[in-house]
């Protein structure tokens, strides 16, 4: 077990979670994350596959809802006791810390509309289902439009006429849904619901938009193939198309007058917690490195008796801490609040994916040709922060709209209207 945590002032509460958490990653998470991550993107999403058992468990214990209030069933957790749950989950595996993350996404975002019709229609069954089979998933991204989705205040962004793949008209009392979205929605190929974004003005261009919950049994509706990739093999990804779907009016949450503000609202969570899953794999980096040199011996010792090898241990430790502090500043500034300061929770996800990265590139290394090796988790913990540094906007791209809001060239907004200073 590697050192916790610098913060001296952890509740008897905040370490109850952690113990939790910390249990089901090591018995539940690894296991199946491992087996995911040896199958077949086919064979990972069929019948019977283990991803089934991992929603079976992680909602019977309640985490799907880790994010709720007490009041509606939810653990009440603070902003600190969540980011310490995705980091316990982000030890045990990135991907299915996404999968769970993504499937509570829509109805959590229709908590946070006030809509009570729809909170009753969708979010409370979902909070009520202990076996796992009501998930929801994120559709943003196109294949046409990547990075182009987060890239408000730049002149592309806002000229009128500009399309994006998946657009809806109001016909009535519906508005009717046309397009594709992107191969990489998490969790598409299994959800039942999507939180989808959508063009409704195209004189604004991709300003424009709009954010609808679709449940995706809705006549019209079509799942691709699941994708094949490198890292987070555990995680499920798949294209949507929509044809011609009706949905009510009242599920249309979002308008173009608030797109912007909600959009960085958005950013603004899913970026904190993309912190803390990634502290989580910089931590297992930092576990399976120290295991390995008190046991592997080299030059007549442990490798933890050589000299620089205690230096290469300490510079994976200190990107942890690193790595946990700025996460949790982030989450504690910015998780609940509704008017959040979305450039800290970009620096959180940057920053906390690279130190990710760099602990399990260094992990490869220490393990030499174990390193490379399947028999030993390192490989994974690489190949997945490696796709961290891509998902919820490359990082280059998030950098540069974080860029903006510091440098002042660009406002920062929340739903709307400008966050307080
Ligand atoms: C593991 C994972 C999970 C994901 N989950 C979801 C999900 O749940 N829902 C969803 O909708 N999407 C999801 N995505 C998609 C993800 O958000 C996109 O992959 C990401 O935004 C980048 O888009 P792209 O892949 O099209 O790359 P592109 O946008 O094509 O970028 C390619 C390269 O060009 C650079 N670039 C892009 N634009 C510019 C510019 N204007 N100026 C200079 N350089 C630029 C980028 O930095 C990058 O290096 C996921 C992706 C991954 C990897």
């Amino acid at each position: 077990m590697s050192y916790f945590d610098l913060s001296p002032d952890l509740t008897w509460e905040d370490l109850a979670v952690r113990a939790a958490v910390h249990k089901f990653a090591a018995e539940v998470m690894r296991p199946i994350a491992h087996d995911l991550d040896r199958m077949s993107p086919d064979e990972v999403v069929a019948e019977g596959s283990p991803l089934y058992d991992f929603y079976r468990q992680a909602y019977g214990l309640g985490y799907h809802k880790a994010f709720f209030p007490a009041e509606l069933g939810g653990p009440g957790f603070s902003p600190r006791q969540k980011l310490i749950a995705l980091e316990e989950m982000g030890w045990g595996s990135f991907g299915l810390s996404v999968a769970l993350g993504v499937a509570s996404f829509p109805f959590y975002f229709l908590l946070a509309s006030g809509n009570e019709t729809l909170i009753q229609r969708y979010t409370l069954p979902y909070l009520a289902c202990a076996d796992g089979s009501i998930r929801g998933c994120w559709g943003i991204t196109e294949p046409n439009h990547g990075s182009d989705v987060i890239q408000f205040g730049e002149a592309f962004f806002s000229e009128p006429g500009r399309k994006a793949d998946v657009r809806a008209f109001r016909d009535g009392e519906e508005w009717v849904i046309r397009g594709q979205k992107s191969a990489w929605v998490s969790g598409a190929t299994v959800a039942t619901h999507c939180l989808l974004h959508v063009q409704l003005d195209e004189s604004k261009g991709l300003a424009g938009g709009g954010v609808c919950i679709v449940p995706l049994d809705l006549p019209g509706v079509k799942k691709g193939r699941p994708l094949d990739k490198l890292g987070q093999r555990d995680l499920n990804q798949g294209e949507l198309f929509f044809d011609e779907v009706r949905i009510p009016a009242d599920h249309m949450l979002v308008g173009p007058d608030q797109y912007e503000g909600t959009v960085q609202a958005i950013l603004a969570v899913a970026n904190t917690c993309m912190g803390a899953w990634a502290t989580g794999l910089a931590r297992a980096a930092l576990d399976e490195s120290l295991s390995w040199v008190k046991d592997r011996v080299q030059g007549g010792k442990p490798l933890i008796e050589h000299y620089s090898m205690k230096q290469r241990i300490f510079t994976l430790f200190r990107r942890v801490e690193l790595s946990r502090q700025m996460a949790r500043a982030a989450g504690g500034l910015n998780l609940d609040n509704p008017t959040p300061f979305v450039e800290y929770s970009l620096a959180a996800k940057v920053s906390c994916t690279e130190l990710a990265f760099a602990n399990a590139h260094d992990a490869v290394q220490i393990f030499g040709g174990s390193g490379l090796s399947r028999e030993y988790p390192v490989e994974k913990l690489f190949r997945d922060a490696r796709a961290a540094m891509i998902e919820d906007g490359n990082n280059e791209v998030l950098a540069r709209k974080g860029g903006l809001v510091v440098g002042e060239t660009y406002p920062r907004v929340s739903r709307g209207r400008p966050a307080a200073d």
